[in-house]
């Protein structure tokens, strides 16, 4: 049960045809519209804009979203989630490693299955989790605008895969939401600006996130309203959260109590305290607070920005540090950055505006309040949807190829990297063995080219195909791409039109980092694989032409002399020895070329004797 109602007794609910725009944050989530033509975040009446992503399960089972759950964080630490979007998509597999983070029970079953979270003894995926927060900014948007809100835009980290793109589509659903589009939160924070809205422009730009727990560098190729993402940096575990910390091992000095030592309750008003001093000290140059101590005493705690910066500088180094990883990823210079974007309310902090000005050598554009920006693109991204901006192009690409396994492990390349999506392609394959009635299609994700080196995500059977010669048999696979990045591949057997289809289920288990590598391997690996790839064609070129070559000997020995089988036999000896060795693929072609010519001739007498029968049994005019 929400805690905030919609009250729609007191006013008429309009059913206008509002589209929101939702940032789904790991700290803070906010909803945002446009009106007049300005994106605008939405708040209840007499509440902020910013709605804690904290969701508290009281006992009674009432359930309370945002700002009211933040003084249940440290009272019941058990019963009060925060930080739910770190959990989308994720296996316990993958969480394990950062369990102590979190103060409420993550379920261990030890398997790769998703994981969910134990509130007294009821379960919750990360999916409803997230449902509970989407649900409260709905209601809340609800009650301001009275009128229904179903139609949303909700924003994710560049970084998501589809897994995690999907749990969040999921959680919309739950909510009662109908979401029209995943975006980008740096497409977002870049479209709020009104940066790659116009047919035409081309741009290099910088979203540089430092948010409560998180830190993102994304480094985006705008060309013609079409956004890529050229590099994605981070830490997930690195923001606004860790100066508190040092804060309150500032604090705890000079109350001189051990931070080990510390009630519970000073500990929780410290870490207040430390995260008011930091948002005070954005504005003034120093900070003061008298604490009464239990003990009666009253301790004076001071801070001031010189301070602040001291404690904030190894973090800030280490998002820099993302930034040139990333520069390096994309092969860019910061001069070669046009535009460098401020995201997430850490970055208000003067220092960091400094340092990130500092490194990329121009000023950072942050007049659109960084804890709304992503959300006011997204309520941009909206209205373009619903058909309100026809002068704004907007298109979303899809960030890695996506494609089938063929023969020898090769990934064939059906839908390219930088795709616009949706989009619909497909492609012809066929059959490598006569009688052939069943092929294996697996479906690859990535840039490499072996599919080994690729992400799989999925593999079926079209079975049934009739049994017909090699490379007769014309199957297509249709790959269809939606515009939330959902794939759906069929596979069709144009003769017989034997047909097999399936939806992409996402992979889960796989790590943050692990598909920011997959985007960049593509490119470091891109000159050797190409090498692998064509020495691998070679061989399977060089298998299927010691199968038809045996098959030909098989069939028509009568045709040959017994020096003519002989000779054949051992040009297709030495080609399989060549390519049993691993020889390369120059001694590969030659060999090939040696069996072609020797054997050319050899098949021609025997189309000829077939054709002189055609005719002596037919008669002439019957052939073709
Ligand atoms: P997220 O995107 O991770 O949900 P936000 O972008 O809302 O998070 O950032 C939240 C962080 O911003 C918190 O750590 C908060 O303390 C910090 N923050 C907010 N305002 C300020 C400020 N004025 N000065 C410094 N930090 C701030
Ligand atoms: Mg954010």
């Amino acid at each position: 049960m929400a805690r905030i109602a919609i009250d729609i007794s007191g006013g008429d609910l309009k059913q206008e045809n509002v589209i929101v725009g939702i940032d789904l944050g790991t700290t803070n989530s906010l909803i945002a519209r446009m009106v007049d033509g300005q994106a605008q975040c939405i708040a209840d009446h007499g509440k902020e804009v910013i709605v804690p992503s904290l969701i508290h399960f009281a006992p009674s089972g009432e359930v309370i979203v945002g700002e009211e759950a933040r003084p249940l964080l440290t009272r019941q630490p058990e019963r009060t989630v925060y930080s739910a979007k770190r959990l989308m998509g994720k296996s316990y597999h993958d969480v394990q490693a950062h369990t102590p983070y979190f103060s409420y029970r993550i379920l261990d079953d030890g398997t790769d299955s998703l994981v969910k979270v134990q509130i007294g003894g009821r379960y919750y995926s990360p999916v409803e989790l997230s449902a509970l927060i989407l649900k409260e900014l709905k209601a809340r948007a609800e009650h301001r605008l009275k009128t229904e809100v179903r139609q949303v835009v909700i924003t994710v980290p560049a970084y998501f895969n589809d897994a995690q793109r999907q749990a969040t589509r999921d959680a919309g659903k739950l909510a009662g939401l109908d979401v029209l589009r995943i975006v980008n939160e740096p497409t977002a924070a870049a479209l709020a600006y009104g940066i790659g809205t116009q047919a035409q422009e081309s741009r290099t730009v910088t979203v540089y996130d430092l948010g409560g727990g998180t830190f993102d560098v994304t480094i985006l190729q705008i060309t013609d309203g079409i956004f890529e993402v050229l590099a994605t940096h981070g830490d997930t575990y690195l923001g606004g959260d860790d100066i508190d910390r040092a804060l309150l091992q500032e604090f705890a000095r000079q109350l001189v109590v051990a931070p080990d030592q510390m009630e519970a309750t000073l500990m929780q008003n410290l870490r207040l305290l430390a995260e008011e001093a930091k948002k005070h000290l954005t504005n003034h140059e120093t900070f003061a607070h008298t604490l009464p101590m239990s003990d009666g005493r009253q301790v004076r705690l001071q801070a001031d920005r010189t301070l602040l910066n001291t404690l904030a500088q190894p973090l800030v180094d280490r998002t820099l540090e993302s930034c040139r990883q990333a520069l390096a990823d994309a092969q860019l210079t910061p001069a070669q950055i046009e535009e460098v974007i401020l995201v997430g309310g850490s970055t208000r902090m003067p220092y960091v505006q400094q340092q990130v000005a500092a490194f990329f050598g121009r000023t950072p554009k942050c007049d659109i309040n960084p804890d709304e920006v992503v959300a006011l693109g997204a309520a941009v991204q909206a209205d373009i949807l619903a058909g309100n901006r026809k002068d704004l192009l907007l298109l979303d690409v899809t960030p890695l190829s996506l494609g089938v396994e063929t023969a020898g492990g090769l990934m064939d390349v059906i839908i390219p990297r930088n795709s616009k999506i949706p989009t619909a392609l497909a492609k012809q394959y066929t059959t490598q063995r006569d009688g052939q009635t069943g092929m294996r299609i697996t479906v690859y994700q990535g840039e490499r080219e072996l599919v080994a080196e690729n992400r799989k995500l999925a593999e079926f059977e079209l079975k049934g195909i009739p049994a017909m010669p090699a490379g007769l048999p014309k199957v297509e696979i249709r790959f269809l791409l939606d515009a939330d990045g959902i794939l759906r591949v069929s596979a069709r057997e144009l003769r017989s039109e034997v047909a097999a289809e399936i939806e992409v289920k996402p992979q889960y288990g796989l790590t943050d980092s692990e598909v920011e590598q997959m985007l960049l391997a593509g490119f470091t690996h891109a000159k050797a694989d190409v090498e692998t790839r064509l020495h691998i064609e070679a061989q399977e070129e060089a298998r299927q032409l010691i199968y038809q070559a045996e098959r030909f000997l098989e069939k028509h020995a009568s045709a040959l002399t017994e020096t003519e089988r002989a000779q054949m036999q051992a040009e297709v000896d030495k080609l399989r020895q060549l390519v049993d060795s691993g020889a390369d693929k120059q001694s590969l072609h030659a060999a090939m070329d040696a069996l072609d010519t020797l054997s050319r001739p050899f098949a021609q007498r025997v189309m000829e004797d077939a054709l002189r029968q055609a005719m002596v049994g037919k008669g002439v005019g019957e052939v073709e």
